[in-house]
Protein backbone atom coordinates (compact mmCIF):
# COMPACT_ATOMS: atom_id res chain seq x y z
CA UNK A 1 0.00 0.00 0.00
CA UNK A 2 1.80 3.36 -0.98
CA UNK A 3 0.98 5.69 1.87
CA UNK A 4 0.44 9.49 0.55
CA UNK A 5 0.32 12.88 2.45
CA UNK A 6 -2.65 14.54 1.88
CA UNK A 7 -5.05 16.61 3.67
CA UNK A 8 -6.15 13.62 5.56
CA UNK A 9 -2.52 12.52 6.48
CA UNK A 10 -2.83 11.86 9.97
CA UNK A 11 -6.09 9.17 9.18
CA UNK A 12 -4.07 8.10 6.01
CA UNK A 13 -0.66 6.96 8.44
CA UNK A 14 -3.14 5.55 10.53
CA UNK A 15 -4.93 3.39 7.88
CA UNK A 16 -1.12 2.54 6.42
CA UNK A 17 -0.21 1.36 9.69
CA UNK A 18 -3.48 -0.92 10.17
CA UNK A 19 -3.44 -2.06 6.19
CA UNK A 20 -0.08 -2.70 5.73
CA UNK A 21 0.93 -5.71 8.00
CA UNK A 22 -2.46 -7.41 7.50
CA UNK A 23 -2.16 -7.40 3.94
CA UNK A 24 1.81 -8.50 4.50
CA UNK A 25 1.22 -11.87 6.60
CA UNK A 26 -2.00 -12.01 4.22
CA UNK A 27 0.89 -11.81 1.34
CA UNK A 28 3.16 -14.56 3.42
CA UNK A 29 -0.24 -16.44 4.06
CA UNK A 30 -1.17 -17.13 0.47
CA UNK A 31 2.47 -18.21 -0.17
CA UNK A 32 2.71 -20.73 2.23
CA UNK A 33 -1.10 -22.06 1.28
CA UNK A 34 -0.14 -22.37 -1.87
CA UNK A 35 3.18 -24.50 -1.54
CA UNK A 36 2.17 -26.92 0.79
CA UNK A 37 2.70 -30.26 0.45
CA UNK A 38 -0.91 -30.51 -0.28
CA UNK A 39 -1.13 -28.76 -3.08
CA UNK A 40 1.28 -31.32 -4.79
CA UNK A 41 3.14 -28.96 -6.64
CA UNK A 42 0.05 -27.52 -8.47
CA UNK A 43 0.77 -29.23 -12.25
CA UNK A 44 -1.33 -28.16 -14.72
CA UNK A 45 -4.35 -30.79 -15.03
CA UNK A 46 -3.32 -32.54 -11.50
CA UNK A 47 -5.66 -32.66 -9.00
CA UNK A 48 -3.00 -30.48 -6.74
CA UNK A 49 -4.03 -27.48 -9.25
CA UNK A 50 -7.30 -27.97 -8.45
CA UNK A 51 -7.33 -26.94 -5.17
CA UNK A 52 -5.15 -24.36 -5.24
CA UNK A 53 -7.79 -22.73 -7.74
CA UNK A 54 -10.24 -23.42 -5.22
CA UNK A 55 -8.04 -21.64 -2.65
CA UNK A 56 -7.46 -19.10 -5.13
CA UNK A 57 -11.19 -18.55 -6.26
CA UNK A 58 -11.92 -17.68 -2.81
CA UNK A 59 -8.99 -15.24 -2.28
CA UNK A 60 -9.96 -13.45 -5.86
CA UNK A 61 -13.38 -12.82 -4.37
CA UNK A 62 -12.09 -11.85 -1.12
CA UNK A 63 -10.20 -9.10 -2.90
CA UNK A 64 -13.28 -8.28 -4.70
CA UNK A 65 -12.65 -8.90 -8.09
CA UNK A 66 -15.19 -9.29 -10.69
CA UNK A 67 -15.47 -12.14 -12.96
CA UNK A 68 -14.18 -11.36 -16.74
CA UNK A 69 -16.93 -12.64 -19.29
CA UNK A 70 -19.23 -13.84 -16.85
CA UNK A 71 -16.32 -16.62 -15.18
CA UNK A 72 -13.36 -16.28 -13.27
CA UNK A 73 -12.13 -19.79 -14.55
CA UNK A 74 -11.02 -19.96 -18.44
CA UNK A 75 -10.72 -23.78 -19.78
CA UNK A 76 -7.96 -24.14 -21.75
CA UNK A 77 -6.79 -27.63 -23.38
CA UNK A 78 -3.20 -28.24 -24.04
CA UNK A 79 -0.14 -31.56 -24.47
CA UNK A 80 1.80 -31.63 -21.27
CA UNK A 81 4.43 -34.08 -21.24
CA UNK A 82 3.05 -36.39 -23.74
CA UNK A 83 -0.77 -36.06 -23.10
CA UNK A 84 -3.53 -33.70 -23.51
CA UNK A 85 -4.62 -31.77 -20.16
CA UNK A 86 -6.94 -29.39 -19.13
CA UNK A 87 -5.53 -26.43 -17.98
CA UNK A 88 -7.48 -23.11 -16.49
CA UNK A 89 -6.68 -19.30 -16.62
CA UNK A 90 -8.46 -17.61 -13.66
CA UNK A 91 -9.41 -13.90 -14.95
CA UNK A 92 -10.63 -10.90 -12.82
CA UNK A 93 -11.25 -7.24 -13.28
CA UNK A 94 -10.83 -4.27 -11.16
CA UNK A 95 -12.74 -1.56 -12.93
CA UNK A 96 -10.64 2.11 -13.28
CA UNK A 97 -12.27 5.04 -12.02
CA UNK A 98 -11.31 7.37 -14.82
CA UNK A 99 -10.07 5.32 -17.92
CA UNK A 100 -12.30 2.05 -18.23
CA UNK A 101 -10.95 1.27 -21.61
CA UNK A 102 -7.51 1.40 -21.64
CA UNK A 103 -6.56 -2.06 -19.48
CA UNK A 104 -3.14 -2.96 -17.42
CA UNK A 105 -2.46 -7.04 -17.67
CA UNK A 106 -1.54 -8.12 -14.00
CA UNK A 107 -0.23 -11.22 -14.00
CA UNK A 108 1.56 -14.42 -12.37
CA UNK A 109 1.36 -18.26 -13.20
CA UNK A 110 0.03 -20.42 -10.34
CA UNK A 111 1.13 -23.57 -11.67
CA UNK A 112 4.34 -25.53 -10.88
CA UNK A 113 6.27 -29.17 -11.90
CA UNK A 114 4.18 -30.79 -9.80
CA UNK A 115 5.28 -34.79 -8.23
CA UNK A 116 7.95 -36.00 -10.34
CA UNK A 117 10.07 -39.16 -9.08
CA UNK A 118 8.44 -39.17 -5.87
CA UNK A 119 9.49 -35.66 -4.93
CA UNK A 120 6.86 -32.64 -4.43
CA UNK A 121 7.78 -29.86 -6.50
CA UNK A 122 6.51 -26.90 -3.97
CA UNK A 123 7.43 -23.85 -5.83
CA UNK A 124 7.23 -21.54 -2.99
CA UNK A 125 9.30 -19.18 -5.29
CA UNK A 126 8.06 -20.43 -8.08
CA UNK A 127 5.32 -19.20 -8.86
CA UNK A 128 3.50 -19.20 -5.41
CA UNK A 129 5.41 -15.85 -4.22
CA UNK A 130 4.32 -14.17 -7.43
CA UNK A 131 0.39 -15.48 -7.23
CA UNK A 132 0.30 -14.13 -3.07
CA UNK A 133 1.98 -10.66 -4.64
CA UNK A 134 -0.56 -10.16 -7.66
CA UNK A 135 -3.40 -10.81 -4.79
CA UNK A 136 -1.65 -7.93 -2.69
CA UNK A 137 -1.46 -5.62 -5.33
CA UNK A 138 -5.09 -6.31 -5.95
CA UNK A 139 -5.82 -5.73 -2.40
CA UNK A 140 -4.10 -2.56 -2.67
CA UNK A 141 -6.52 -1.41 -5.55
CA UNK A 142 -9.40 -1.96 -3.52
CA UNK A 143 -8.76 0.30 -1.43
CA UNK A 144 -7.44 3.12 -3.80
CA UNK A 145 -8.84 1.56 -7.14
CA UNK A 146 -6.88 2.20 -9.70
CA UNK A 147 -7.41 5.22 -12.66
CA UNK A 148 -7.17 2.62 -15.57
CA UNK A 149 -9.02 -0.73 -15.54
CA UNK A 150 -6.57 -3.97 -14.17
CA UNK A 151 -7.00 -7.32 -15.48
CA UNK A 152 -5.93 -10.03 -13.28
CA UNK A 153 -4.44 -12.90 -14.29
CA UNK A 154 -3.80 -16.10 -12.84
CA UNK A 155 -2.13 -18.23 -15.39
CA UNK A 156 -1.85 -21.95 -15.78
CA UNK A 157 0.48 -24.45 -17.62
CA UNK A 158 3.15 -21.84 -17.74
CA UNK A 159 5.87 -24.56 -17.09
CA UNK A 160 4.16 -26.67 -19.87
CA UNK A 161 5.28 -23.88 -22.29
CA UNK A 162 3.57 -20.09 -21.25
CA UNK A 163 0.60 -22.33 -22.17
CA UNK A 164 -2.43 -19.99 -20.35
CA UNK A 165 -0.72 -16.61 -21.51
CA UNK A 166 -0.56 -18.45 -24.77
CA UNK A 167 -4.50 -18.91 -24.74
CA UNK A 168 -5.13 -15.89 -23.67
CA UNK A 169 -3.44 -14.00 -26.54
CA UNK A 170 -5.07 -16.19 -28.90
CA UNK A 171 -8.69 -15.62 -27.59
CA UNK A 172 -8.76 -12.83 -25.97
CA UNK A 173 -11.64 -12.18 -23.47
CA UNK A 174 -11.40 -8.20 -24.07
CA UNK A 175 -9.65 -6.80 -27.23
CA UNK A 176 -5.59 -6.81 -26.95
CA UNK A 177 -5.64 -3.47 -28.67
CA UNK A 178 -6.71 -2.11 -25.36
CA UNK A 179 -4.32 -3.91 -23.40
CA UNK A 180 -1.29 -1.35 -22.59
CA UNK A 181 1.04 -3.32 -20.58
CA UNK A 182 1.84 -6.54 -18.78
CA UNK A 183 3.11 -6.72 -15.27
CA UNK A 184 4.40 -10.38 -14.58
CA UNK A 185 5.39 -11.56 -11.48
CA UNK A 186 7.56 -14.51 -11.75
CA UNK A 187 9.76 -15.41 -8.32
CA UNK A 188 9.93 -12.71 -6.54
CA UNK A 189 10.58 -14.18 -3.26
CA UNK A 190 14.30 -15.57 -3.41
CA UNK A 191 16.03 -12.59 -3.73
CA UNK A 192 19.13 -14.20 -2.43
CA UNK A 193 21.14 -11.03 -2.82
CA UNK A 194 18.98 -8.52 -1.89
CA UNK A 195 18.19 -8.04 -5.40
CA UNK A 196 15.03 -7.65 -7.64
CA UNK A 197 14.80 -7.47 -11.89
CA UNK A 198 12.71 -5.64 -13.62
CA UNK A 199 12.91 -6.74 -17.44
CA UNK A 200 11.48 -5.19 -20.64
CA UNK A 201 12.82 -1.77 -20.36
CA UNK A 202 15.55 -2.57 -23.57
CA UNK A 203 12.30 -3.53 -25.74
CA UNK A 204 10.08 -0.82 -24.33
CA UNK A 205 12.28 2.42 -23.37
CA UNK A 206 9.05 4.29 -23.01
CA UNK A 207 8.95 2.02 -19.35
CA UNK A 208 12.70 3.32 -18.24
CA UNK A 209 11.68 6.53 -16.54
CA UNK A 210 8.85 4.69 -14.44
CA UNK A 211 11.43 2.20 -13.52
CA UNK A 212 13.56 4.59 -12.36
CA UNK A 213 11.35 6.08 -10.33
CA UNK A 214 9.79 2.83 -8.46
CA UNK A 215 13.43 2.06 -8.17
CA UNK A 216 14.48 5.19 -6.79
CA UNK A 217 11.82 4.79 -3.81
CA UNK A 218 11.83 1.04 -4.35
CA UNK A 219 11.83 -1.23 -0.89
CA UNK A 220 14.77 -3.62 -2.24
CA UNK A 221 17.29 -3.14 -4.79
CA UNK A 222 15.42 -3.30 -7.70
CA UNK A 223 17.63 -3.72 -11.24
CA UNK A 224 16.94 -3.44 -14.73
CA UNK A 225 18.63 -5.70 -17.62
CA UNK A 226 17.79 -9.54 -18.19
CA UNK A 227 15.94 -8.68 -21.24
CA UNK A 228 18.65 -8.78 -24.76
CA UNK A 229 22.38 -7.55 -25.17
CA UNK A 230 24.57 -7.80 -23.11
CA UNK A 231 22.23 -11.03 -21.32
CA UNK A 232 22.35 -14.00 -23.27
CA UNK A 233 20.81 -17.56 -23.62
CA UNK A 234 19.16 -18.33 -20.88
CA UNK A 235 20.05 -14.86 -19.03
CA UNK A 236 17.75 -13.21 -21.22
CA UNK A 237 14.28 -13.42 -19.71
CA UNK A 238 12.58 -11.84 -22.64
CA UNK A 239 10.43 -15.05 -23.20
CA UNK A 240 11.56 -16.69 -19.86
CA UNK A 241 7.68 -16.65 -18.45
CA UNK A 242 3.71 -15.79 -19.54
CA UNK A 243 5.02 -11.64 -20.65
CA UNK A 244 6.67 -13.50 -23.74
CA UNK A 245 2.94 -14.23 -25.49
CA UNK A 246 2.05 -10.53 -25.10
CA UNK A 247 6.00 -9.37 -25.98
CA UNK A 248 5.40 -11.69 -29.10
CA UNK A 249 1.77 -9.67 -29.74
CA UNK A 250 3.41 -6.12 -29.41
CA UNK A 251 1.72 -5.47 -25.91
CA UNK A 252 4.73 -3.76 -23.46
CA UNK A 253 5.60 -5.94 -20.67
CA UNK A 254 7.54 -5.18 -17.38
CA UNK A 255 8.75 -8.34 -15.91
CA UNK A 256 9.61 -8.68 -12.24
CA UNK A 257 11.77 -11.58 -10.94
CA UNK A 258 14.98 -12.50 -8.99
CA UNK A 259 17.91 -14.44 -10.53
CA UNK A 260 18.05 -17.75 -10.62
CA UNK A 261 18.78 -19.39 -6.94
CA UNK A 262 20.16 -23.32 -6.07
CA UNK A 263 16.40 -24.64 -5.61
CA UNK A 264 15.17 -23.11 -8.98
CA UNK A 265 13.05 -25.80 -10.63
CA UNK A 266 14.28 -28.30 -7.75
CA UNK A 267 12.11 -29.99 -5.14
CA UNK A 268 13.61 -27.77 -2.35
CA UNK A 269 11.69 -24.41 -3.34
CA UNK A 270 9.91 -24.32 -0.07
CA UNK A 271 8.21 -21.89 1.82
CA UNK A 272 10.53 -22.23 4.79
CA UNK A 273 13.74 -21.30 2.41
CA UNK A 274 11.77 -18.41 1.18
CA UNK A 275 13.46 -14.75 3.20
CA UNK A 276 10.15 -13.24 4.62
CA UNK A 277 11.69 -9.96 5.09
CA UNK A 278 12.88 -9.61 1.05
CA UNK A 279 10.02 -10.77 0.16
CA UNK A 280 8.01 -8.46 1.99
CA UNK A 281 10.00 -5.75 0.51
CA UNK A 282 9.48 -7.02 -2.62
CA UNK A 283 5.89 -6.99 -2.50
CA UNK A 284 5.92 -3.38 -1.26
CA UNK A 285 7.47 -2.42 -4.38
CA UNK A 286 5.57 -4.33 -6.77
CA UNK A 287 2.81 -1.98 -5.29
CA UNK A 288 4.38 0.82 -6.20
CA UNK A 289 5.40 0.03 -9.56
CA UNK A 290 1.40 -1.31 -10.14
CA UNK A 291 0.71 2.23 -8.97
CA UNK A 292 3.19 3.84 -11.00
CA UNK A 293 2.06 1.87 -14.10
CA UNK A 294 -1.29 2.69 -13.44
CA UNK A 295 -1.18 6.21 -12.99
CA UNK A 296 1.29 6.33 -16.72
CA UNK A 297 -0.59 3.98 -18.42
CA UNK A 298 -1.77 6.37 -21.22
CA UNK A 299 1.62 7.92 -21.96
CA UNK A 300 2.92 4.11 -22.47
CA UNK A 301 0.17 3.35 -24.85
CA UNK A 302 0.72 6.20 -26.63
CA UNK A 303 4.39 5.74 -27.29
CA UNK A 304 3.88 2.36 -27.99
CA UNK A 305 1.66 3.27 -30.60
CA UNK A 306 4.38 5.67 -31.92
CA UNK A 307 6.84 3.37 -31.41
ZN1 LIG B 1 7.82 -19.58 -12.92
Amino acid sequence: MTCRASLFAAAAALLCLAASPAQESQALRDVRVLSADDMQGRAVGAPGSAKARTYLLERMRQVGLRPVGGAFEHPFRIESRGRAVAGVNLLGLIPGTSDTERVMVLSAHYDHLGVRGGQTYNGADDNASGVAAVLAIAEAFRERPPEHTVLVALWDGEEAGLAGAKAFVTAPPIPMSRIALNMNLDMVGRGDKGELYVAGARHYPMLKPHLDAVAAEADVALKQGHDGPPWKGSDDWTFGSDHGAFHAAGVPFAYFGVEDHPDYHGPGDDFHKLPKDFYLRSVATLVKAARRFDANLGGIARAARRG
